[in-house]
């Protein structure tokens, strides 16, 4: 299938359009989310892929909106723990300078893509939160 890369999903409803689908979610905005909304109304097929948790152990807003649509089927796939191995990691635990960071963030900041930041997948019981 055609990929593109976006930063906006404005316009992704427009013409002839059977199928919506969308990685990362987590990363577009409760905009974007509205433009799904449109989508779905019109009998646009939608599929996503992301993660709902943010470093907090909170529902990122967009993630948030998009369960507010009410979607007719969530799946949701557990990680193996980057920490004791398990089977169920359902955290992303954010390491700043390759230690936990439990300085609690706004909502939706994005940090740097310059190397002091890393994440890891862990459970709820190796998690550690702000
Ligand atoms: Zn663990």
């Amino acid at each position: 299938m055609q990929t593109v890369k976006v930063r906006s999903l404005a316009g992704a409803a427009d013409g002839d359009v059977k199928w919506i689908g969308v990685d990362e979610i987590h990363m577009f905005t409760t905009d974007d989310i509205a433009v799904l909304g449109v989508a779905v109304r019109r009998g646009i097929k939608v599929v996503v892929a992301g993660i709902d948790l943010d470093h907090r152990g909170l529902l990122f807003e967009p993630v948030r909106a998009l369960f507010e649509l009410a979607p007719e089927r969530v799946i949701y796939r557990r990680a193996v723990c980057d920490v004791c191995r398990s089977l169920d990691a359902t955290h992303t635990q954010v390491l700043e300078h390759g230690k936990p960071m439990i300085r609690e963030l706004a909502p939706s900041t994005a940090l740097p893509d310059d190397g002091t930041y890393s994440y890891e997948a862990r459970c709820r019981r190796c998690v550690v939160l702000p």
